[in-house]
């Protein structure tokens, strides 16, 4: 049971709390005891209550209160929910410095009463987990008062019944550990009796309810209140003070507020704070309101003013949504409110005044806050204001022009954006407005960015050949695999029913920066009928359904798109930034001139892993893959040589493009790695063809094909292997590298082409290669008359290579590790099957994270340290970076960043997100070079 072992942990440090010194802060008039630095002891609301309200900058209108402090909880849960000693004295005590504030209102008093709310508050938000009881002190004695007082009883009746459902809810029924059913909770049957009194009186809206009626309602609510609960709703005003905040004390140990402290890493010890404030009122009439707003738009980041109210309300109406918002001036119209009055235009002054408070906030807090406020009698009150959330275009956005209004400074802007909220940037998106109203049919895996919306296709050839008759489509598959390739680079987006993160469908798509669904659960795919069971709806091929990628979210329709990439210049302006801040250089995975000019546009620094196979794969590989094949299929070493010829052009030219596009930066070329078989044909004619052009019989090639089929590729023939085997594979990539280079740096580009050897494990290998290496280069710069910058590395892939690091770093330039092969031959998981089981060591907390995304630091990690340390022993200056899929995961970055190495090299998508995190750990942990 958690529960008493957080008991015992909050007993433990109750202990300390008994030295405990002040148990109440108070805040109001000008002035206040506590500050936004005491989180910790007020909680977030209480803190920024006190600094509003007391801090010489703001002293803004808040309504006077106190705050009982977190460790009052703390006492309170380890002590049998009893108070420290004093404390009873101490709320008097403040209840009358309130009083003092108040026009002479006291509390309870029959003629003149105060009524106050009490709030919860912990260090952290946690939006709805804990709760507020408003209009307490509310009574038989105090009701005539306060109507004789205000004339006004239908807003008395109407804080009166907002008391009794509050109260009876969370302290009646919640606090008091009452269990209930789903929509059984006495709210809910309250709320039946008022949707029955507004049928009865044929209106539509709370406001229409009368006095007469409301006050009707409070008697049929206390009447059902005992009947349902058994206890009669408390007619003492100090009674319900204590109960209220007994029951916010509880609140932090309810089962939701646990749940959502697991799920978000809150300690228990933490405890929420309670506030205790002199209620003002937005529903006395149409001359008051209550609103919440940001000092800036959320949404887009645009420097206005951005709100919503209502006007004869209180408190949460306003989110609830039983009436539509206003907006509070033009900039925060919306379709919904097109025909309402804004608050400027119905309470101009009001209006005025909460505008000045705004840029007096934001000045002070240097950031965009999240406030509330309300108006009672056209007097405006501010009620709560905190660091506002926002999402990822508004964060960039907000930062940089706060940085030039001189309110952030360069640090702070690079803060103040998080990867993933860089990430949303970088893709099209939902609209968030569009989504905020949509229900979503099905839930899966977020596996690639950003949004996307097109019509269902079940195959892979359906979604090339819509796409040529240039329609949108979302490729649905159960899972997929490497002949769907095609298809999903045609599609807008891609759905899978399986699959985890590191599944193909997620693996391409987070390569090629595509939005990706995987996993979803509930899906079922119909291929004959062509159709899509998801969310209890049964869709046909052609059924437009949307995606966020970000969030793993699948919707009915064809949603409406913001193209977040139309602010790339702001995403430059950003980049620019996080650059003058990061030491770590950020590379690029490239192979191709589109991919390494993307890479570049973004900010990429040289390329770090060029896979020289690439050429072998996709379009335009027809013809060089027929002569690779041909290559693997000769017997004799002339055989190989003169396919080797055929084969020269194409590799050179092939390098020669991404050099020149890569012109004055580090090109690192990784030698053929895959093992050979995987590029023999299965198909008979093109076997056919093949062995017409090496001129031997049919039989005599398929004898051939099957001497090469390994029963375990991966760890076969492949690699340095191959050049080992056939040295001539080896020099005719040399060459290709090298004629490329020169004939470029004949026409007067700067190119740098490193050549990296894959697979390694002996110092042999790599003497034996890099002889070869240099002799081809000897040859090629006498030829050509020209001089190369250039070096010969390795990949550190295998853990015998770490081991040998020092012995390796006598002949290589640099180390690149290959945290894809590291991993996988580290934990001995096959990249290729643990997708299964690694999903149950995932949900059963035997591996923390899935090592493929992010690197394990203490296993993997540490073979990575140790690698570093003996080569740069060997070799200072080495030179070493990473080119696995981590290098562009923010946390394996920041471990790179502290590791020491010169580079991450990432594809070019990630290249921004990569170039953020550099930047962030330098703030984080500063490093020299
Ligand atoms: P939450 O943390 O869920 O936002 P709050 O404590 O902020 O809960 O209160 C809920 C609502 O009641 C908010 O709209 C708040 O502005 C309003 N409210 C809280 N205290 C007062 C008060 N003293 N006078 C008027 N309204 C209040
Ligand atoms: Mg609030
Ligand atoms: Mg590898």
């Amino acid at each position: 049971m958690p529960k008493s072992a957080t008991m015992k942990k909050a007993r433990k440090s109750a202990k300390s709390a008994k030295k405990m010194s002040k148990m109440v802060y108070f805040f109001g008039g000008g002035r206040a005891e506590g500050n936004e630095s005491m989180k910790n002891l007020l909680g977030g609301k209480g803190a920024n209550l006190a600094e509003m309200a007391g801090h010489p900058a703001l002293k803004l209108p808040v309504p006077p209160g106190f705050t009982l402090t977190t460790e009052i909880c703390t006492y309170y849960w380890a002590n049998r929910r009893s108070y420290p000693k004093g404390l009873k004295e101490a709320v008097e005590l403040n209840l009358a410095r309130i009083e003092q504030l108040s026009n002479g209102k006291k509390f309870g008093d029959p003629k003149n009463p105060l009524l106050v709310s009490v709030r919860s508050g912990a260090r952290k938000s946690m939006p709805g987990m804990m709760e507020t009881i408003l209009n307490c002190g509310l009574t038989e004695t105090t009701i005539p008062g306060l109507i004789a007082l205000t004339r006004n009883p239908r807003f008395v009746y109407d804080s009166y019944r907002r008391l009794i459902m509050m109260y009876s809810d969370v302290v009646m029924e919640k606090a008091a550990g009452v269990e209930v059913e789903d929509n059984r909770g006495i709210r809910k049957q309250l709320e039946h009796l008022m949707d029955a009194m507004k049928a009865r009186r044929g209106v539509k809206s709370d406001t229409e309810l009368s006095a007469d009626d409301l006050k009707a309602l409070a008697g049929e609510f206390k009447l059902k209140v005992r009947e349902v609960l058994g206890k009669e709703f408390p007619d003492d005003p100090m009674a319900q003070l204590w109960g209220s905040i007994g029951a916010v004390f509880a609140s932090w140990m309810g089962n939701k507020a646990v749940k959502y402290r697991q799920i978000e890493n809150i300690p228990a010890e933490w405890g929420t704070a309670v506030n205790v404030q002199a209620m003002v009122f937005g529903n006395m009439g149409e001359d008051s309101a209550t609103g919440v707003g940001f000092t800036r738009n959320p949404g887009t980041g645009e420097n206005a003013f951005y709100g919503e109210f209502l006007e004869n309300a209180q408190g949460e109406d306003v989110v609830a949504g039983i009436r539509t918002p206003h907006p509070i001036n033009e900039a925060s119209r919306s379709e919904q409110s097109r025909d309402l009055k804004s608050l400027e235009q119905l309470m101009p002054a009001a209006y005025k005044e909460l505008a000045a408070i705004r840029r007096k906030l934001e000045k002070h807090y240097r950031d965009m806050l999240d406030i509330e406020f309300t108006i009672e009698r056209g007097v405006l009150y501010m009620l709560q204001c905190r660091v506002g959330k926002r999402n990822g275009p508004a964060a960039v956005r907000m930062a940089l022009d706060m940085h030039k209004e001189k309110l952030a400074t360069r640090e702070e802007v690079v803060m103040r954006v998080t990867p993933s909220q860089l990430d949303e940037l970088l893709h099209p998106v939902i609209d968030p407005k569009a989504e905020a109203t949509t229900k979503p049919l099905g839930k899966g895996l977020p596996a690639g960015p950003g949004g996307a919306r097109g019509m269902i296709v079940f195959t892979s050839e359906d979604a090339v050949n819509w796409r040529k008759q240039a329609k949108e489509v979302i490729l649905v598959r159960e899972e997929t695999n490497p002949e769907d390739v095609e298809g999903m680079r045609a599609a807008e987006a891609i759905l899978t029913a399986r699959g985890g993160m590191t599944s193909h469908a997620a693996l391409v798509a987070r390569g090629w920066g595509k939005c990706c669904v995987v996993g979803c659960a509930g899906v079922e795919i119909d291929l004959k009928a062509k159709t899509l069971h998801i969310g209890g709806e049964v869709l046909k091929e052609g059924d437009w359904i949307s995606l966020n990628g970000s969030r793993g979210l699948v919707y009915k329709g064809r949603m409406n798109m913001l193209d977040a990439s139309e602010s790339n210049d702001m995403l430059d302006q950003f980049l620019r930034l996080c650059n003058s801040v990061r030491r770590l250089q950020v590379w690029t995975n490239a192979e191709t001139e589109e991919d390494s000019s993307k890479a570049r546009k973004f900010g990429a620094e040289g390329i770090g892993l060029f896979r020289i196979e690439h050429m072998f794969y996709g379009k335009g590989s027809d013809e060089p893959l027929f002569k690779l094949r041909k290559m693997i299929m000769s017997k004799t070493l002339e055989e190989r040589r003169s396919a080797l010829n055929e084969l020269f052009p194409h590799m050179k030219n092939d390098i020669k493009n991404t050099l020149r596009v890569m012109k004055g930066t580090h090109v690192t070329v990784r030698l053929m790695d895959p093992p050979l078989h995987e590029f023999v044909p299965h198909q008979k004619d093109k076997l056919q063809e093949l062995a017409s052009s090496l001129g031997i019989s049919f039989e005599e090639l398929e004898a051939r094909a099957t001497q090469l089929r390994e029963s375990n590729p991966m760890m076969g023939h492949r690699g340095v292997r191959l050049g080992i085997t056939y040295p001539e594979i080896t020099e005719m990539q040399a060459r290709a590298i090298f004629e490329a280079a020169a004939e470029l740096q004949k026409e007067g580009f700067k190119v740098f082409p490193d050549i990296m050897i894959p697979v390694v494990s002996l110092k042999n290998e790599v003497v034996h290669q890099a002889d070869l290496i240099h002799k081809v280069y000897g040859e090629v710069s006498r030829k050509n008359g020209v001089k190369l910058k250039y070096m010969v590395g390795t990949m550190i892939e295998i853990p015998r290579a770490c081991l040998m690091a020092g012995q390796l770093a006598e002949t290589m330039q640099f180390f690149s590790f290959g945290t894809n092969d590291l991993t996988q031959m580290t934990f001995g998981y096959s990249r290729d099957d643990s997708g299964f089981f690694l999903k149950d060591y995932l949900e059963k907390g035997i591996l923390e994270s899935d090592p493929f995304q992010t690197i394990d630091q203490s296993g993997v990690g540490e073979l990575i340290k140790m690698t570093v340390d003996r080569g740069r022993r060997t070799c200072r200056d080495l030179k070493i970076g990473i080119c696995g899929e981590q290098g562009g995961e923010p946390a394996s970055v920041e471990f790179c960043h502290r590791t020491g190495l010169n580079y991450v090299s990432c594809s070019p998508f990630r290249v921004p997100i990569a170039i953020l995190s550099a930047a962030q750990a330098q703030i984080r942990h500063p490093r020299k070079k």
